[in-house]
């Protein structure tokens, strides 16, 4: 079988299809179908913060495999628990928790939480947020390429300034129910932000009696450099969203609810597969590598010293570059599909955030060996004429 040529006869046609068949992982490294490899700078888009084929994770979902898959959220369940706990001792005042399956889930949980808890419509989000593709997500989000074509979008929400208090004040009356924020905007172009900002919108949410909602769907799970992002603000939301590498790989999502959330009773909300038993064991075995491997120390490290070599390439082509832990942007001032192309020539896989930026979301657990590779290949890809396209 052409896998390729399999692929794009029986696609639905929504993905860009490349030409690299990928078929194997280990670590921060990926293996095409001839044994190739290549490092992840992209961990499918975020998912893979423990590396690929993690044998903890792989253990966690065979014994629960064996033992028990599926089981609704109203029986409660050894595996279902013990995450509930541990994910809940995560955040102070965080400490009640809805899973579902996807980054979207959560945030969809997190707009019928706010509207349901303080009885008003409104959300307010931020120009350039990406919060999801499904309806009230896609509301959220807010650039034009995603939400063309799909009209009408939900009613009730708006779209501000990302880091302007000046905006967020305006904007944010009696009659909103939720602002919600990505701490670092990712598929927005990795742009972070600023404490003022993050402590003003807990400030003004507190004033007019609306909920904060922190999306941290690729923030999450130490990429950051922190369990989570929100922790290098002084901040504790109402409403968390996570997803991506939660469960190790395997698709989850969960939304952490603080004390101000009222109203949620039995029936208002609910997932035919969410908090089951083979997601909550893998996520249980992800969380448990992420403290034992420290994970979020190590995306600060390596993120650092990523950063500080990053700079000093020098290319009249880069803008700016910026991120946090691993999380990373380099803005070009072209389009960035050439140079990513020219990646992948030297065995680098990258995502880009928008047309002109250069996202690096490697594994955590990425060696410095292999950042020391990224980065010579990233040296010869930028500091060269733009490729062709
Ligand atoms: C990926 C992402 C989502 C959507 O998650 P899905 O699992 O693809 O639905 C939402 N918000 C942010 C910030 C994301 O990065």
């Amino acid at each position: 079988m052409n896998i390729v040529e399999t692929e794009n006869k029986y696609t639905s046609g929504v993905y860009a299809k490349k030409t690299l068949t990928i078929v194997r992982g280990q670590g921060a490294s990926l293996f095409d179908a001839d044994g190739n490899e290549y490092i992840d700078c992209e961990s499918g888009h975020g998912v893979a913060n423990l590396g690929h084929a993690h044998p903890k994770i792989a253990e966690a979902i065979y014994r629960q495999a064996s033992t028990l898959i599926t089981l609704f959220e109203s029986f409660p369940n050894d595996q279902r628990a013990a995450l509930m706990e541990k994910i809940c001792n995560l955040v102070p005042g965080l400490d009640r928790v809805f899973f579902c399956n996807s980054g979207t889930e959560a945030v969809e949980a997190s707009f019928k939480f706010a509207r349901i808890s303080t009885g008003r419509k409104n959300i307010v989000a931020a120009m350039r947020a990406f919060h999801g593709r499904t309806y009230g997500s896609l509301s959220a989000t807010f650039n034009k390429k995603y939400r063309d074509g799909f009209e009408p979008l939900v009613p009730g929400f708006c779209h501000v300034a990302y880091n302007n208090i000046e905006a967020l004040e305006k904007a944010v009356t009696d009659e909103t129910a939720a602002v919600i924020l990505e701490v670092v905007q990712g598929e927005g172009g990795v742009y972070a932000a600023t404490a003022e900002y993050i402590e003003a919108a807990r400030r003004i949410c507190d004033e007019r009696g609306a909920l904060l909602i922190v999306d941290e769907i690729q923030t999450g799970f130490g990429r950051t450099g922190k369990m989570f992002a929100i922790q290098h603000y002084g901040v504790t939301p109402d409403l968390l969203t996570c997803a991506k590498s939660l469960a190790g790989g395997l698709p989850m999502g969960a939304l952490l609810i603080g004390r101000n959330v009222k109203n949620l009773t039995p029936g208002v909300h609910g997932s035919t597969f969410g908090g089951n038993p083979l997601a909550c064991a893998a996520a249980l075995a992800a969380l448990t590598v992420m403290e034992e491997e420290d994970l979020p120390g190590q995306a600060a490290a390596k993120g650092k010293y990523l950063m500080e070599k990053l700079q000093e390439i020098n290319s009249p082509d880069i803008r700016e570059v910026r991120g946090i832990g691993l999380m990373i942007g380099i803005e070009m001032k072209q389009k960035v599909a050439p140079y990513l192309k020219a990646l992948q020539e030297r065995r680098i896989i990258a995502l880009n955030a928008g047309m002109s930026v250069i996202r690096l979301l490697p594994p955590l657990v990425i060696t410095y060996e292999q950042i020391d590779r990224v980065v010579e290949a990233l040296t010869e890809v930028l500091a060269s004429e733009q490729p062709d396209e």
